[in-house]
């Protein structure tokens, strides 16, 4: 089965490098990249835009419009999701917009990324709505950080997925993907989904360790179960979105354990159909990793 995986990073983070030398024990380069991916059959990837202008300052107040993928040059097959800094968006709302606007038209841009909690604003808030009328001009979904924050200078009140529920009610025409299904708030998540048509949801960075770990959990009923009783009650399937969060965990053994908690018949929709629905611009391009 070919794999589409809608999130991963793929910037000199350095919170990232030290987990994939620590934590997820992984290559976090361009070649390992494109050796992992292409093990998992992942054909198509998309990276989260996210920089920080100085070491360990992400989330970065003063890093420019947009927030690209600067790890190295692009493999094959990683697509963007221009990321977006309210920060700067404030200081300076046209020329910001602008710059956005540029990086949509020139690279192979899949969507936009909001870091709801990582900055300090709802996802509601006005200061994103130009963001979101650009947004529906390309045809390109919004995806919105959910859940805990992977840095404590985040703040959790702005990254709770209920708080999507106002924007998917504000913005109609607008589609929002929560990322992480809103870990740990799945049922919040699911929730969400449920009421709202134009909203959807990743599972990425649903665990963050390496290989052994992803295994053992795998084999642990008592974890795998609460999850897989979740989206079953939800019975969203047709909006549930395959995802890996990498570096922060090795796809391959990640891909078996989303496979665990998702029933068999719905795979095909969940790592690869779903997607090409939500992110249209992959049936742009055909290069695959
Ligand atoms: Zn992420």
């Amino acid at each position: 089965m070919e794999i589409i995986d809608v999130h991963i990073h793929f910037s000199r983070i350095d919170s990232f490098i030290r987990t994939a030398e620590s934590i997820s024990r992984l290559d976090y380069s361009r070649e390992g990249f494109i050796k992992a991916f292409k093990e998992a059959n992942v054909v198509k990837a998309i990276g989260m835009g996210l920089t920080e202008q100085r070491k360990g300052a992400f989330p970065d107040d003063t890093s420019p419009n947009p927030m690209l993928l600067d790890l190295d040059d692009l493999p094959r097959g990683l697509y963007l999701c221009p990321g977006v800094n309210p920060a700067a968006l404030k200081k300076n709302r046209d020329g910001e917009l602008e710059k956005i606007e540029r990086i949509i038209r020139e690279k192979t841009v899949a969507g936009i990324k909001i870091y709801a909690g990582y900055y300090p604003y709802y996802v509601y808030d006005s200061i994103y709505e130009p963001v979101y009328a650009l947004a529906e001009k390309y045809g390109l979904p919004l995806v919105i950080h959910t859940g805990v924050t992977y840095s404590e200078k985040g703040l959790l009140k702005y990254s709770h997925p209920l708080t999507v529920d106002e924007a998917a009610v504000r913005f109609p025409k607008n589609i929002f993907v929560v990322a992480h299904l809103g870990d740990p708030w799945h049922l919040d998540a699911c929730a969400l989904l449920w009421k709202n048509s134009n909203v959807y949801a990743d599972l990425s960075g649903l665990l963050n360790c390496d290989k052994t770990e992803v295994e053992a959990t795998i084999r642990n009923p008592r974890e795998t179960a609460y999850l897989a009783g979740i989206l079953a009650y939800a019975d969203v399937y047709d909006r549930l979105l395959f995802g890996s969060d990498w570096p922060l965990v090795p796809v391959l053994p990640y891909i078996e354990y989303i496979k665990e908690i998702i029933p068999e018949k719905y795979h095909e929709a969940v790592f690869y159909k779903n997607a090409l629905n939500v992110f249209a611009k992959l049936n742009e391009y055909y290069e695959k990793i």
